[in-house]
């Protein structure tokens, strides 16, 4: 027995003893790691040596595959930067620039921050300059739907002066979008469909959940992940990841610094266009909806049109069937633009005065004029001075367009007058303003109204655009709106 228990001890002991070199192994295994990552360093190629390694273990961007670094060693205020392979021209040279900027910014910065420290030291034998670190991780990415994306993150580094050690004193992330045919800076809508956010936030939402402990997290979430402008606007799109980017003090703990929450491409489904748009609609922004009567209209139309175009916004004409065949020009215009085309009845009657059959008449000759020349039917109608009752609405075959602001402008014929008319309503949005695009003065009036509009942030959309947003279903025949 008792010598069982001697050996059982002694056993015992060298388990013990074992466990104490493992134990001491390891921590100096855990001490070394994260003091290796950014010591001060002691030389050039000590600095290099950390750079290395500390960009190996840098995962906020999404990988690219071969990555370059190169380094710009100063003994105060080092930078390194980490290219990806990027055969882009254009972009490779719009990224230098902004590399450049940054570094001349950390550069001025540490200037000045180690004058006033030399000051402070009154005595240039005791003054010696801390050391300073600004690493640059960058890469671009090919959505392959023509749309590129630039990623520029930043960590920087400073000694702490009283135990020599190089502390993260900062991260940072932005992103640029591109057209990868003419580098064009364009916007998020303009690559992602509306709802992108909403199926990000569902992905980040359930991500900073399983990842980070409830006290990392800055109870302030759903304020950076809500369907709003400014939210979800730092991402990059590659073939098959979207990443996106929140910045540092957002959803989790400032010394967490910037987040990327990472998902497969086809998570976000059709949310990723599968192409860049130039005109698109915003639902969460107001919206307005500029209607014409009684044209085709000719030259005045026309120039209703180019003020459009120049604006990049649209229109809804309603045609009167039997002027049409006379203006294929102004018709095919309008339609190629991407303005909705109306049917306003074959010859203007008062269709509340017709019988059911010749409702129908009046509609039918209308829509087979315009799409002799458009190939497609009108798709929505309006019925001459606003007649209309229930026969009317049931015979024609299409959703029944009112209206809520009337400029007067066939009775004004006035420019500035038509104009000031709008410029007093405000509260446009989801509103239908008519018009008529057979009178000069209107036409010049279109060309202050459309610019004053975009200034007030109204998106200018076709009738069935704003009725389709505003209320989530598209128009329907027999109805009225
Ligand atoms: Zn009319």
């Amino acid at each position: 027995m008792g010598d069982n228990t001697e050996r059982r001890k002694s056993k015992w002991n060298v388990f013990l003893a074992i466990l104490v070199v493992l134990f001491a192994a390891a921590s100096i295994s855990i001490y070394i790691a994260p003091q290796l990552l950014f010591n001060v360093y002691a030389d050039e190629d000590d600095f290099y040596g950390r750079v290395d390694q500390r960009f190996r273990s840098m995962n906020i961007l999404p990988d690219v595959g071969r990555r370059v670094i190169t380094y710009d060693y100063s003994n105060s205020a080092a930078t390194a930067i980490r290219y990806d392979a990027s055969n882009n021209e254009a972009m490779a040279v719009f990224r230098d620039q902004r590399i450049k900027e940054l570094q001349k910014d950390f550069k001025d910065r540490i200037k000045e921050e180690e004058s006033s420290r030399k000051k402070q030291e009154g005595d240039d034998l005791l003054y010696r300059p801390l050391q300073h670190v600004l690493l640059i991780d960058t890469a671009v990415y090919d959505s392959g739907t023509g749309a590129l994306t630039l990623a520029i993150y930043t960590e920087e580094y400073s000694e702490n002066e009283s135990d020599q050690t190089m502390e993260k004193t900062d991260t940072s992330i932005d992103t640029w979008l591109m057209a990868k045919d003419d580098m064009r800076s364009i916007k998020p809508i303009q690559a992602m469909a509306p709802g992108y956010r909403e199926k990000a936030a569902v992905f980040a939402k359930e991500y900073l959940n399983t990842t980070y402990d409830e006290s990392k997290l800055t109870g302030n979430e759903a304020t950076f992940l809500q369907d709003k402008d400014g939210n979800f606007d730092k991402f990059v799109i590659s073939a098959d990841t979207v990443a996106f980017f929140f910045d540092p003090g957002t959803v989790v703990d400032e010394e967490e610094g910037v987040i990327a929450v990472n998902m497969q491409r086809n998570y976000m489904g059709a949310t990723v266009r599968n192409r860049i748009v130039d005109r698109f609609v915003d639902p969460t922004k107001p919206m307005v909806a500029l209607t014409y009567d009684d044209g085709p209209g000719g030259k005045t139309e026309r120039q209703i049109l180019k003020c459009l175009k120049k604006y990049n916004a649209v229109a809804t004409f309603f045609y009167v069937g039997n002027r049409v065949s006379s203006d294929p020009t102004t018709v095919k215009m309008a339609y190629d633009m991407g303005c909705e085309i109306g049917n306003h009845s074959w010859d203007h009657s008062d269709l509340t005065t017709l019988s059911a059959e010749d409702i129908t008449e009046q509609m039918d000759k209308t829509n087979n004029a315009v799409s002799k020349i458009t190939g497609v039917k009108p798709t929505v109608f309006r019925p001459p001075y606003g007649a209309v009752n229930e026969e009317v609405m049931d015979n024609a075959g299409l959703p029944t367009i009112l209206w809520d602001v009337d400029t007067l402008d066939w009775k004004l014929r006035d420019a500035e007058k038509v104009y000031k008319k709008l410029v007093k309503t405000d509260k446009l949005n989801g509103k239908i303003v008519l018009m008529h695009s057979i009178h000069e003065e209107t036409a010049d009036a279109t060309e202050k109204i459309i610019p004053m509009l975009i200034k007030r942030g109204y998106q200018i959309v076709t009738v069935s655009e704003m009725i389709k947003y505003k209320t989530g279903e598209s128009p329907k025949a027999g109805e009225s709106y």
